[in-house]
């Protein structure tokens, strides 16, 4: 028998396999269990939708992949991970003003945005700066004192607002407005709540420093740098195998549920106090996103051809459009007029073809 620590994690979608990978390096012994008969969750792609296309199931684009402190350990770009970045990060079309572009550079951002040139780097240049250290404080878990306390402060007070109430008293262009209301909106949330700033400006600042890429080949690339680190380290990967009793998995020293709170309580033998119960119950799930993926035979013709350059589109106009879209969603309806994201993944890699 084995004198290392046994782990068992449920879920091989990106964040369980990343778990997974983590717990190996320091010398667990792991079993991964997954319902699918593939890797990834809705990290994956396929060549089954399109003759041969890649496509993308789920996420496309990946700013905190890219900066990822635990991704960076794992050394994934020796398993074959290579990030593929656009010559623009994101681009915003607007019907009354010029296209607001988020370039890789925080000058050259800032520059496209006129008199409020002062306002972005302001807001934007000690995150581009230590986009490092606001990581490690904003990506630990929040009971823990921050690796870097002063970054959290300066970050912490801009944040707190509405996206779109920090933008209005910042910045006089449409473009800025735009451009932080509509970074902020990747938290699947109204650029109206409260501290929906600080996805804005973080998302943003990832933007001007490591980018919005790509990862080569589809998705599914990080997913198999994951599960080339697990196999490396002697991990057990088991597909096709729905969990639902714990019991069934003998003794381990740690189990990691990857599930949304309605799956962990369909599970047995978790043995969970009532009080976490309690809360599990009372989880409010967000709501859904609608995806729909496109084989193009041309690319798509912008009318500014600059958009055509870009690996994120944001389609929603306005910031006042962009939060009534966002709070008709929250409210459950479908909105006329919906906030919509657009990957090109094949601007930045060939291998995609014309697949968006
Ligand atoms: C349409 C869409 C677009 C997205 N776009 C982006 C993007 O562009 N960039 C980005 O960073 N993120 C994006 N995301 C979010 C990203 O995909 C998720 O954050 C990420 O996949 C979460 O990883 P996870 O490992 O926590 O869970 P998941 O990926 O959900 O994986 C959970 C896994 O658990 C398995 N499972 C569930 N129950 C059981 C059980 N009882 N027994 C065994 N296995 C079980 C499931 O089959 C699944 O494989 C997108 C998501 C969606 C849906």
């Amino acid at each position: 028998m084995s004198s290392k620590p046994r782990a068992v994690v449920v879920g091989a979608g990106p964040n369980g396999l990343t778990a997974a990978a983590r717990l190996l390096k320091d010398g667990w012994d792991v079993d991964i269990y997954e319902a699918a008969s593939t890797l990834g969750g809705a990290a994956r792609s396929s060549t089954q939708l399109f003759a041969d296309a890649t496509v993308d199931l789920g996420a496309a684009g990946h700013p905190f992949g890219v900066a990822s402190p635990a991704f960076r350990e794992l050394k994934l770009e020796e398993h074959g991970l290579m990030w593929m970045n656009a010559p623009i990060e994101m681009a915003h079309p607007l019907d009354k003003a010029e296209t607001a572009i988020l370039w890789n550079s925080l000058e050259e951002t800032a520059a496209g945005l006129g008199v409020d040139k002062k306002a972005w780097v302001r807001v934007h240049g000690h995150v581009v700066d230590g986009i490092d250290k606001h990581l490690a404080n904003l990506l630990q878990p929040m009971l823990q004192m921050p690796p870097h306390p002063l970054h959290l402060v300066r970050f912490g007070l801009p944040a707190l607002a509405p996206a779109s109430l920090l933008g209005k008293a910042l910045f006089k262009t449409e473009q800025a407005k735009a451009l932080l209301a509509s970074s902020a909106v990747h938290a699947i949330t109204s650029p109206d709540r409260p501290f929906t700033a600080a996805f804005g400006i973080l998302f943003g600042a990832l933007g001007m420093s490591r980018g919005w890429p790509f990862a080569e080949g589809g998705t599914q690339s990080i997913v198999n740098a994951l599960v080339s680190v697990i196999r490396a380290n002697g991990g057990h990967i088991h597909t096709g195998i729905n969990v639902r009793d714990l019991g069934e998995f003998g003794p381990a020293d740690a189990i990691i549920l990857n599930l949304t709170p309605r799956q962990v309580l369909a599970l047995k033998g978790t043995n969970l106090p009532a009080k976490q119960v309690k809360q599990l119950n009372k989880w409010k799930y967000g709501p859904a996103a609608y995806k729909v993926d496109f084989l193009l035979n041309a690319p798509v013709p912008w009318k500014d051809s600059r958009v055509g350059q870009a690996a994120t589109v944001h389609i929603g106009g306005s910031v006042e459009e962009i939060s009534f879209a966002e709070r008709e969603v929250a409210a459950g309806r479908m909105p006329k007029q919906p906030f919509v994201m657009v990957c090109q993944q094949f601007v930045a890699d060939p291998s995609r073809g014309n697949t968006l």
